[in-house]
């Protein structure tokens, strides 16, 4: 049976064929665009500064007035941010400046205000010397026009906005979400509003996985519900196919009634593996169609949500233009014993917190892969490896983050 790494190999590989070249882009207004991966190259529209820029409240002097201090000097006007002044500064003159002002001609320093005394409407007291420069931002200094500030393929995160703002992009060229069909099956399964017969249960993976394509950048589409049979099946995965990728939950097993894989095959889908040896979720269809990618997960709830982060997240991370992420792993301590029996690699819920710079990584109790609600306040699962069947309190390990790593509170100032 393949391995995690072999088949997450195999979808990376097909995760390549997609050419972020050919990747639908839209226009999309700058307040619309957080969390979007940008599809343009970002260049600055002036330089920056734009202008020479007061950096403080102060006095906008010649350092070589206040060579020696104090300083007495004729305050000969006031600059605010926002004004554009054609004053040019004369020996022996100041001019009062605010900070994000425009420097006039002359100075060459600014002096903080602190460090002066107004001692009337036209004089100034400079009680601290200055070099030429002191609390100036030249024009340019910083950046240049033309200079590349964002490149494409960038996830637009708070500063990539104020980026964006500054160089005046209202509308941004993002690629387009892809569009992720979920399809749960099941003759088990109602819907959230009913209430379970005996026999039944609420499909809950649709959920979990609507989530997850959200949180990936991807646009859910929910599919009526499948029934297990052939041509019910057929018929939904036939719709599901309208989407960039299409999600089918359950009907992977071994049973009777697991008819995914063949009517995958029927409807001439290419399987590119149908299971991984890892625990939960070892019944993972891989497949593609035309340039679609199609799944088929294993209908225990955390079975699914696994095969999801470890196969899904890559291709929706591609389809969107961003390099096919390399997986949130985080090296720490665990707080507790584990035998591992299963052969295969195991990916168990946890809780992974950060004190004082070391990882805790505390496994859930957790009774496999039905249990979802164990998992209520996992944020990562502990990897066990392949060759292990021990691991003890204590020992270092890896975990596969799905949320943020919680940091427990401490005082760092
Ligand atoms: P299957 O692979 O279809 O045999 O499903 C394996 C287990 O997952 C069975 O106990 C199913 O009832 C359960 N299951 C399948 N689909 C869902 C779903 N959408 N939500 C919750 N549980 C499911
Ligand atoms: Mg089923």
């Amino acid at each position: 049976m393949l391995d995690v790494k072999a088949a997450r190999e195999i979808v990376l590989q097909h995760c390549l064929r997609v050419d972020p070249e050919s990747l639908p882009t839209e226009p999309v207004a700058i307040e619309e665009c957080f969390k979007r991966i940008i599809a343009e190259a970002v260049v600055l529209d002036t330089d920056q500064p734009p202008f020479d820029r007061s950096m403080r409240d102060g006095y906008g002097v010649r350092a070589q007035d206040v060579k020696k201090v104090p300083a007495l000097l004729k305050s000969v006007g006031e600059i605010k941010a926002g004004d554009f002044s054609s004053l040019d500064i004369k020996q022996g003159e100041t001019v009062q400046i605010m900070t994000g002002a425009p420097v006039p001609g002359g100075v060459d320093a600014v002096v903080m205000v602190e460090h002066t005394e107004r001692i009337d409407v036209e004089q100034v007291q400079v009680l601290r010397s200055a070099k030429a420069g002191d609390n100036i931002a030249w024009r340019g200094s910083e950046h240049k026009a033309g200079e590349l500030v964002i490149g494409a393929g960038r996830t637009i995160s708070a500063v990539e906005l104020a980026v964006l703002a500054s160089v005046g992009k209202s509308r941004v060229k993002v690629f387009r979400r892809p569009a992720v069909g979920i399809l749960a099956t099941g003759d088990e399964l109602v819907e959230v509003d009913e209430i379970p017969q005996p026999g039944q249960i609420r499909n809950s993976n649709s959920f979990s996985l609507y989530a997850q394509v959200l949180k990936c950048g991807g646009l859910p589409v929910m599919l009526e519900t499948s029934q297990d049979n052939a041509s019910d099946l057929a018929r939904q995965v036939k719709a599901g196919l309208e989407n960039d990728v299409l999600l089918v939950s359950g009907g992977v097993s071994m049973g009777k009634y697991d008819l995914v894989e063949p009517v995958f095959k029927e409807l001439g889908i290419d399987i590119h593996f149908e299971s991984v040896s890892m625990r939960p979720g070892k019944p993972t269809v891989f497949a593609t169609f035309a340039n679609r990618f199609v799944y088929g997960l294993p209908g225990n709830p955390v079975s699914t949500f696994v095969a999801f982060e470890l196969f899904v997240k890559p291709v929706l991370n591609r389809l969107q233009g961003l390099q096919a992420a390399a997986l949130c792993l985080i090296r720490g301590v665990i707080q507790d014993e584990i035998n591992e029996k299963s052969g295969r690699t195991a990916f168990l819920p946890a809780k992974v917190s950060s004190r004082s710079g070391k990882t805790k990584i505390s496994p859930v109790c957790w009774k496999g892969s039905a249990d979802i609600f164990s998992a209520v306040g996992a944020n990562g699962f502990l990897v066990v490896a392949l060759e292990t069947t021990h691991l003890k309190s204590g020992d270092e390990a890896e975990a596969l983050m799905f949320e943020e790593l919680e940091f427990e509170s401490e005082s760092q100032f």
